[in-house]
């Protein structure tokens, strides 16, 4: 995968996000722009300068898909109508995304991207500088959250409110320029365990709708009953569906506990976190017998083993 450095004009930007195209004079040799490749579209000069873009020429990135001939120019005059030229070959693409915004010479790379020629390859030894500020792209060790948790406290990053807010920004203005262009993903079938439907509402009654961890009830203030169900050991780990697996939360503790995965401490009732905070339930009534709850761990031991076999 190659990225490239595209100048392009204030005037013709709001095309390239609208219609994901980029147009060229001639196709760059050795290498070829092939599928999949970055796209960096850089203010031009100038007009980084008339709209105080200098630290954000770049803004926008475009992921390349194929090439189309616009040997009568009937495609440039569509879409760019008032460039007052044509060009050779159409850049279609198939993804956009607004990148934390930079500009290449403020990066300290070890070569030069400045001029008029498009498109200018970034040079592999340049590449992890630039890669930096594409947020779309966590490596393989870090996810998206810790990404771009990690660029906004780099020291590049002087002023943090303002960077979210422009990147922020710039990804709204991809969405409004499409308004009615729906992303689908396609998910592959795969085997999942069932669930039991009516367990979770009996303990929700139990527990009148209440967390069980905090206490909270959205009824006095929403006059709404709601909770959620958890279970303590995954269906997919071999949890089963049964009442001393499953607890009765409220969404704020729903989601800390997926994502802190505390301990479960059966004697104690508690959370065991791994800052040391141990959060007793308020309510625990239907989990009092420590010995039906060993025995809820043990079959999970024997499930997972059992989910692995029939999974294959
Ligand atoms: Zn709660
Ligand atoms: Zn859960």
């Amino acid at each position: 995968m190659n990225i490239w450095r595209l100048n392009v004009r204030t005037s013709q930007i709001t095309e390239c996000i609208h219609s994901k195209k980029f147009a060229l004079d001639s196709k760059p040799r050795n290498p070829e722009i092939q599928k999949g490749d970055i796209l960096l579209l850089q203010l031009v000069a100038s007009d980084a300068d008339k709209f105080d873009k200098r630290d954000s020429r770049i803004e926008f990135a475009l992921y390349f898909d194929h090439y189309e001939d616009d040997y009568d120019g009937t495609i440039s005059k569509y879409y760019w109508p008032n460039a007052g030229k044509t060009w050779h070959w159409i850049l279609h693409c198939n993804r956009i995304t607004s990148p934390f915004s930079f500009s290449l010479e403020k990066l300290n790379l070890a070569n030069n991207y400045s001029g008029q020629t498009n498109p200018v390859r970034i040079k592999p030894e340049d590449v992890n500088k630039v890669m930096f500020y594409l947020i779309g792209f966590p490596s393989a060790e870090e996810n998206l959250g810790y990404k771009i948790h990690k660029v906004l406290n780099d020291p590049a990053i002087d002023n943090k409110e303002y960077t979210l807010l422009a990147a922020i920004k710039n990804n709204d203005r991809i969405v409004e320029s499409n308004p009615d262009q729906i992303n689908w993903t396609t998910v592959p079938a795969h085997k999942e365990i069932k669930r039991n439907a009516e367990l979770p509402w009996l303990l929700k009654e139990f527990y009148s709708f209440k967390c069980q961890v905090c206490g909270y009830d959205f009824k006095p203030t929403y006059n709404i009953p709601y909770s959620e169900t958890h279970h303590i050991l995954w269906l997919s780990r071999g949890g089963m569906d049964h009442s001393n697996n499953l607890i009765v939360v409220c969404p704020n503790h729903h989601r800390i506990i997926h994502e802190a995965k505390p301990k479960f401490d059966r004697e104690k009732l508690a959370f065991v976190y791994s800052n040391g905070l141990n959060e007793h339930f308020k309510d625990g009534r239907h989990l009092e017998d420590p010995v039906l709850l060993q025995k809820v761990e043990q079959w999970a031991v024997e499930r997972e083993e059992q989910i692995k076999k029939e999974k294959n």
